[in-house]
């Protein structure tokens, strides 16, 4: 078998140019395809023609990688996330009333966490999904998607029940060999109608074709594996649940890793290959940020950061919605800008994502932002109370509050500042165990904005405070 060569700087795509200078190979990934009439791409570390390899373009077939598919799991954030859950899962009986909202969610993590690995892996990403990514609130309902799957085609079932015996079974058989498929189409398009769209599930056996069978034969031996080690064991020890629970995670992570791979390596028969890659169908603008984005990698990879901010600065002057163009910019800013031009830059940023709603993306950014400077504080009230509330959604308590303490003093002109007051009495009751203080909050509400609709708010929020601290007492 001859070794498959990669790109230089995404050691799981195939190399599709040479530059004979830098002695160095690209995939796609980083020399995005030219649309038509511009010019073959140069190298964009030495500037010299480059070497296509030609069509040997097509990523290794799964079957080849199935030890890739088996150290998948073996990684930090993935051994994290197994743990957190099983720790979950042994908390849960002694929570009383508690343990089926906690299963509940339980289930929604496990299966956003397992549909995040096919979707990252489909797109040629091999590190698995973040702890802070599993556990963050978009994307949970995914397993309500997950069972609706089941319904749908339990309800299909019981009306075709009505055709004669044969119907079912071919429907039944057809539903069986396409639950991978359904999954795939599920990870891949977060959307239930096309996940249960026969048409759809049949058109994705048919891309990937035969080595349809072989991912499904693989799968069913993963599937059996855990059982495997186990075996039927009498005795069940808590340790014993602990680690069937820990080799059921494993084995099922590996089946999303191959499952993510196949839609990888059949990207183009499935049409999915338009956001990984140039297409035909991309436009001048769209070519130039790809362009921009894959050269500001490579610059950076080489420690020449100096370049990839140019070329970063530049491309953004052209189309400054670009969120991926501000992301990269706002990296680079972070490593070596003095601290003004970051605040200037991170705050229009901020803006833009906020625009979007996408308030958590944005309140990451501050924290960054306030990593690097401990007195920085956004200059818009109504911009310090959304990052806060992004922020008590991601559990960051404390962050939450610095944005909101004093709002009233600073800005006594904020129309939102009984909003404002409320969640910090929230978070100062439910995360910080502070009831007095949470309660000289909803006074304040109380006496300042009484008409206030958050007026009425306050104050049952006092009563559930007070009603709660007398059952403590007594
Ligand atoms: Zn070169
Ligand atoms: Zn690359």
């Amino acid at each position: 078998m001859t070794e498959a060569v990669h790109c230089q700087y995404h050691t799981n795509n195939p190399a599709v140019w040479h530059c004979e200078g830098c002695q160095k190979h690209y995939g796609d990934c980083c020399v995005p395809a030219v649309p038509e009439g511009y010019d073959e791409p140069v190298c964009m570390l030495c500037n010299q023609e480059m070497q296509y390899l030609g069509a040997a373009h097509s990523a290794e077939p799964f079957w080849l990688k199935i030890n890739d598919f088996f150290l998948y799991p073996v990684r930090v954030a993935s051994l994290t996330f197994l743990a957190v859950c099983i720790v979950i899962g042994f908390v849960m009986p002694y929570t009383g009333p508690l343990i089926l909202p906690l299963s509940i969610l339980l289930m929604c993590v496990l299966t956003k966490y397992s549909l995040q690995i096919i979707e990252s892996v489909s797109m040629g990403d091999w590190e698995p999904p973040s702890l802070e990514e599993a556990f963050s609130a978009d994307g949970m309902s995914l397993f309500f998607k997950q069972i609706g799957i089941f319904l749908v085609a339990g309800v299909a079932l019981y009306f075709l029940s009505n055709l004669g015996v044969f119907v079912v079974l071919g429907a039944a058989a057809f539903m069986l060999l396409g639950l991978p498929a359904s999954m795939m189409i599920l990870a891949r398009e977060h959307t239930l109608s096309a996940a249960v769209n026969p048409i759809k599930i049949a058109f994705v056996i048919s891309a990937i074709g035969w080595p349809y069978l072989l991912l499904y034969f693989f799968l069913i031996v993963l599937y059996g594996g855990p059982g495997y080690f186990i075996g039927g064991q009498e005795e069940v020890s808590s340790l014993f649940t602990a680690a069937s629970s820990l080799l059921g995670g494993y084995f099922s992570f590996v089946m999303c890793a191959m499952m993510g791979y196949c839609l990888y390596q059949y990207q183009s028969e499935l049409g999915y290959a338009a956001e990984m890659e140039g297409e035909e169908g991309m436009t001048e603008e769209e070519y130039r940020n790809q362009k921009a984005l894959a050269d500001g990698l490579v610059f950076m990879r080489e420690g020449r950061e100096e370049e990839a901010l140019k070329i970063t600065k530049q491309a953004l002057e052209r189309d400054r919605s670009n969120i991926q163009l501000n992301k990269r910019f706002f990296k680079l800013l972070l490593l070596s800008a003095p601290d003004q031009a970051l605040i200037k830059f991170g705050e229009k940023y901020m803006q833009r994502l906020m625009i979007l709603r996408r308030d958590h993306e944005a309140a990451d950014v501050y924290l960054e932002m306030k990593g690097r400077m401990k007195a920085y504080m956004p200059a818009v009230p109504g911009e310090r109370y959304r990052l806060a509330e992004a922020l008590s959604q991601k559990g960051k308590a404390r962050e939450a509050l610095g944005l909101l303490f004093n709002l009233h003093k600073l800005f006594p002109d904020y129309q939102q500042i009984p909003e404002a007051y409320l969640l910090i009495a929230r978070l100062l009751s439910e995360n910080m165990n502070n009831d007095d203080q949470a309660g000289k909050y909803l006074d304040f509400i109380i006496k300042h904005y009484p008409d206030h609709r958050m007026a009425k708010e306050a104050r049952d929020y006092k009563q559930v405070i007070e009603s709660l601290s007398s059952t403590t007492a007594a």
